[in-house]
């Protein structure tokens, strides 16, 4: 599969720092988006660890281009988010003002025709196939186990006051709880990773009119994903990372 990708991360217009981070690595296929967590600039500290460990593991036989299947790719991610989570909980043994500090992450490997993605957390990736837009991860969140189990509808989640309570994450845990999945992508489909930042300012529908109106050009997807977070408030971090699928032939 040929991918045309581009990803950008904007402050917003409320906070301070910027606390996300995002990954590519085009030749590997894989990409990524880390929401971090924590005062005293270790919520920076923490997504940075955590893309720093994929960064490694991508540049290594477990999740490199010699990956050759789904399976492998699944191994690669939880290795990849477990080096992660080791180098966050010994940055803190190191450093005590980080205690508490901990990262989302959502990491997506494409392998063949499929694409492999692992998340902890509330960043969420998308796909735009044809008219659909799905959302391929379940938020690890307070109010998403709320929607789960009818108590709150998706729409009262989207405005919360409880919505930025995430119930996974790497640091704060001996071991990571990563949830894989794998789907079918083919050409002509869009996939978007993104930090909350930009889903809880959008709700999924104006996010998929976004991405249509911008086919085949990922860089101006993003600036026309941030931009319409931030027009709406920009009240947190906004991180996008676009990958488009060609036809092999184009
Ligand atoms: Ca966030």
């Amino acid at each position: 599969m040929r991918l045309r990708v581009a990803g950008l991360t904007d402050v917003g217009r409320c906070r301070e720092r910027n606390q996300d981070q995002l990954f590519i690595a085009s030749d590997a296929g894989v990409f990524a988006v880390a929401d971090g967590m924590g005062g005293h600039a270790a919520g920076e500290v923490a997504s940075r660890l955590a893309v720093e460990a994929l960064e490694a593991t991508t540049k290594s036989r477990q999740l490199g281009v010699e990956t050759a299947d789904a399976a492998g790719a699944e191994l690669g991610l939880r290795a990849a988010v477990d080096e992660g989570n080791r180098r966050i909980l010994e940055s803190v043994l190191q450093n005590a003002e980080w205690r508490g500090m901990g990262t989302t992450i959502v990491v997506l490997k494409v392998v063949g025709e499929h694409a492999v993605i692992g998340h902890v957390g509330d960043s969420r990736a998308y796909r735009l196939q044809g008219n659909e837009m799905q959302r391929l991860t379940n938020d690890h969140s307070w109010v998403s186990e709320q929607v789960r189990h009818g108590l709150i509808s998706d729409e009262q989640a989207h405005r919360h006051p409880m919505r930025n309570i995430v119930t996974r994450a790497l640091g704060n845990v001996a071991r990571v709880d990563l949830e894989v999945t794998r789907h079918s992508i083919r050409p002509g489909d869009v996939l978007l990773l993104c930090s909350d930042g930009l889903n809880s300012m959008l709700v999924d529908d104006e996010i998929a009119q976004i991405l249509r109106g911008h086919s085949g050009d990922p860089e101006s997807a993003c600036q026309a994903l941030v931009t319409a977070a931030n027009a709406r408030g920009g009240e947190d971090n906004i991180t996008v990372v676009v990958i488009m699928i060609s036809p092999p032939t184009s």
